[in-house]
């Protein structure tokens, strides 16, 4: 068998996903022996996954956030407060609701141990697990939200950086 992108080249390994022929080149391209289309679904589910959770974080935090700020600017204002203060509001109730998201993350790298327990409640047992969890979540988010923010945008960028063509 010959490499699908060298026809001249003999190959020494297969794409570990489709099986193509790799050439000693080809075969070295990347750390593990993939063609260029099944690496480029790889990077492109771990792409669309990182931009989900950005999405979710920001959604889940602007969508409270604005329902306060009307809430509060239709509201009949005392004297004493500014529209600073509704911002102010509005900004830590996005900082309640956006943790949710990185936390539930990095609760899930912990592992669903404590999903059992509540199963044996069936279904309300599963719907307090979840309300738990989120509720968990927040605490935890407001720590895990900055470190994911770092890490997520460094993946991004490297998966961004990978070539995609043999030069
Ligand atoms: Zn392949
Ligand atoms: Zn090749």
């Amino acid at each position: 068998m010959n490499c699908y992108n060298h026809a001249d080249q003999v190959s020494v390994s297969q794409c570990r996903d489709c099986n193509k022929g790799l050439c000693d080149y080809c075969a070295h391209f990347y750390q593990v022996p993939l063609c260029i289309s099944c690496n480029k679904l790889h990077i492109d589910y771990e792409k669309k996954k990182i931009k989900k959770e950005f999405f979710w974080t920001i959604v889940l935090g602007a969508v409270p956030a604005t329902a306060m700020y009307f809430l509060l600017i239709t509201a009949e204002m005392p004297p004493d407060k500014t529209i600073n203060d509704v911002y102010l509001r509005a900004l830590i109730t996005f900082f309640v609701f956006a943790p949710i998201v990185p936390g539930w993350h990095a609760l899930n790298s912990f592992g669903n141990n404590f999903k059992g327990i509540f199963l044996i409640f069936s279904l309300p047992g599963l719907f307090m697990f979840y309300i738990l969890k989120a509720m968990v979540s927040i605490p935890v988010g407001l720590i895990a939200l900055p470190i994911r923010f770092i890490r997520n945008t460094k993946r991004l960028n490297e998966l961004n950086a990978i070539p995609l063509e043999y030069n």
